[in-house]
């Protein structure tokens, strides 16, 4: 049989719970001395009734309540005692328990694991339980480190005999971990216990974990040798090859027949309508540019190749004309205080002459293929057909309209069906 007790907060007794069971104590020290003359309407005879309470069934906070057992700080166990173990974590501010591993098998392998744990191998066996009476003693008796108080289920002359008194319903454990691994794994914000205070914290207590590896002190290896800072001697480059595409500075496309110096940049930026305009808005935006200068910044460990491009000017350089294509004017030179750009964050363009413009030039971009090191033969010819106009999208609709309607009668042949292919 189960008897339910519901006690509702915020104004719940805690620790004075002893008070309201007084009854309920009352009626089972009855049940426990029997009795008698209670009908059995199945035998049809009368028998004297017994009965005990085995356990309580509660959450942890309500465990203390009952029991009498400590449940918070420092020795929170109510099983391991004075030998809880327990660390305050300092960014935290929590105190957490440790230790786990001692209550597996004693060659489970887990226990051998030092990277994945706390750097140090498990040799503790778990803690016995004190047993019923020993308990009841350490209560009335000396240390009372432990306990607040003696249960007043104690008063029940079987409890002291119990080897099981409470135990933990594990719906509200199971649903508080689930919670926090859930909210940690998905990284939902308010439920999300990895943070700087817990990566802190891990590395405090030796947790290697490998989260942690990569940003000891949130610094990787790489950042270390970035920040002592490249080799004062910087080679340059007049041609470079990356991934297989050959880059060359302006001043060698000027004496080649070839052109490997124009780059185009897709850079994420705050961008402002005008110096007063409070609504920046971040979008993608494309920069245009001719590489002045190859450099190989040495770290030691690895090298970076930065340009230092001429960038065009994004407002008086660059228009996208009546079809789609992007026009750069190449004399247009602007973002001055910002030239350099890693060259793996570039994509390589060509800038050809555009007849119907005068002083503007139309971008073409490379395709994505393997393009071989070939230097002094006739590869311009090749790479002009493969070129693709540098399109920022379709021309508009109306554009398209504008177009029709001053080139529909020479273009388009009256008297035919004619196929849309959308
Ligand atoms: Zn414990």
């Amino acid at each position: 049989m189960m008897l339910t007790l519901l006690i509702s907060g915020p104004k719940q007794p805690g620790n004075d719970i002893d008070v309201y069971l007084e009854p309920l104590i009352d009626d089972l020290k009855s049940l426990w001395d029997g009795i008698r003359g209670v009908y059995d309407a199945h035998n049809g005879e009368y028998f004297t009734l017994r009965a005990a309470l085995m356990w309580t069934i509660n959450d942890f906070p309500a465990y203390g309540n009952l029991s009498g057992c400590v449940v918070k700080g420092y020795k929170a166990c109510p099983i391991c005692g004075d030998d809880t173990l327990s660390h305050r974590l300092k960014n935290g501010h929590k105190i957490c328990y440790i230790g786990h591993r001692k209550w597996l098998p004693i060659n489970h392998p887990y226990r051998r694991q030092r990277a994945a744990f706390n750097g140090k191998p498990e040799y503790g066996t778990p803690p016995e339980p004190l047993t019923e009476e020993e308990a009841l003693h350490m209560v009335e008796d000396g240390d009372r480190v432990c306990w607040k108080k003696k249960s007043i289920f104690f008063d029940l002359e079987y409890w002291k005999y119990l080897p099981v008194r409470h135990a933990l319903d594990v719906m509200h454990i199971e649903k508080n971990v689930c919670d926090s691994i859930i909210g940690t794994l998905l990284e939902i914000p308010g439920k999300n216990k990895d943070g700087i205070a817990a990566r802190l914290d891990l590395l405090n207590m030796g947790v290697q974990s490998e989260l942690n590896e990569e940003d000891n002190h949130g610094v990787s290896e790489n950042l270390r040798w970035l920040a002592a800072g490249p080799n004062m001697a910087v080679p340059s480059y007049r041609s470079y090859l990356i991934k297989g595409i050959k880059f060359n500075i302006k001043a060698q496309d000027d004496v080649w027949t070839t052109q490997n110096s124009g780059v185009y940049l897709l850079a994420h930026t705050m961008q402002v309508a005008s110096a007063k305009d409070k609504n920046s808005i971040l979008s993608n935006m494309g920069f245009y540019g001719v590489i002045q200068e190859i450099w190989d910044l040495d770290y030691q460990k690895f090298t970076i190749p930065v340009f230092r491009c001429d960038w065009i000017d994004s407002t008086s350089g660059l228009v996208v004309d009546e079809l789609g294509f992007t026009l750069v004017d190449l004399s247009k030179i602007g973002h001055r205080n910002d030239q350099f750009v890693l060259a793996s964050q570039v994509k390589q363009v060509f800038f050809v002459d555009d007849p119907m413009h005068r002083g503007w030039s139309v971008v073409l971009s490379m395709p994505n293929r393997e393009y071989n090191d070939v230097i002094g033969d006739d590869v311009l010819g090749d790479v002009r057909i493969e070129c693709e106009p540098f399109t920022r999208g379709m021309p508009n609709v109306d554009t398209f309209d504008e177009l029709m309607g001053e080139l529909g009668s020479q273009n388009i042949r009256d008297g035919c069906e004619d196929i849309w292919i959308e």
